[in-house]
């Protein structure tokens, strides 16, 4: 009976992680289809016309690591962790998200609070898509603009804070509650899956994450990772 038990939640598990999958790929190729739609539109510059290609390429390969990610999430060999720099790979979301919030008028503030470099140990692509899911939802959450701020720093407790917020919807206590729930959504198309996977990646990295979040006044996600020991060196010859 044991057995079956844990067959069943086995099955169910790999159910809705098939949901995520179709979920999470859908973003960039969608935005693939938006790129290469454009490439369509004619007299363009020779220089447009190749950062839409590359945009496009891009899409696919974010779409094609984000299969690879879930398939590897459901072994126990995972994507080797390493040194990341946490400025870097804010800035490598930025060609994503930066057109999906002009196109909700949304004003985009990228703040880091520390001179220096901040790095700490984590796998590359489940970051990446982690931060990915929380600014679309900042984004989601602003249909009529807004301000979304992207801010990193050091904290006393030798950790790196990585903080999303944003103005807009924000949540009440019993949905603040549910968030990361498999299939909790607020939102017509929403799978409720995304936050499950954000969750549980930032832990299986070592992470923590905290949201708050007022009706009305917005939302904030953060996110914290130990830094690593030569980021700590560093804070301390400050
Ligand atoms: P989905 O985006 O598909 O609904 P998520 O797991 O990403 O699924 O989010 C679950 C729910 O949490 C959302 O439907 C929404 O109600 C709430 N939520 C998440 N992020 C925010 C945010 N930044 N502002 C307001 N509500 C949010
Ligand atoms: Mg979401």
């Amino acid at each position: 009976l044991i057995e079956e038990l844990f067959n069943a939640e086995k099955y169910q598990m790999m159910g809705q992680l098939a949901a995520a999958i179709s979920h999470e790929v859908r973003n960039p190729l969608t935005m693939t289809s938006g790129f290469l739609q454009m490439m369509g539109k004619g007299s363009l510059h020779a220089e447009t016309l190749e950062r839409y290609r590359k945009h496009a390429i891009e899409g696919i390969d974010q779409a094609t690591s984000i299969i690879t990610d879930y398939l590897n999430y459901t072994k126990p060999a995972v994507e080797e962790a390493r040194q990341l720099d946490v400025q870097a790979e804010i800035a490598s979301l930025t060609p994503w998200i930066a057109p999906l919030a002009a196109m909700s008028g949304i004003e985009m503030r990228i703040y880091h609070h520390h001179d220096d470099p901040a790095s700490f140990l984590g796998e590359p692509k489940k970051l990446q898509q982690c931060l990915l899911n929380l600014m679309k939802n900042a984004i989601e959450a602003m249909p009529d603009g807004g301000t979304l701020t992207i801010a990193t720093k050091k904290t006393e407790l030798d950790q790196v804070s990585i903080t999303i917020a944003d103005t807009g919807i924000g949540m009440s206590k019993m949905q603040l509650k549910r968030i990361g729930m498999p299939f909790f959504t607020t939102k017509e198309k929403g799978t409720g899956l995304g936050l499950m996977v954000v969750i549980s990646l930032i832990h299986v990295m070592g992470g923590q994450i905290v949201f708050s979040s007022r009706r009305g006044q917005g939302t904030v996600c953060e996110i914290r990772f130990k830094l690593s020991d030569t980021a700590i060196a560093r804070t301390g010859t400050e």
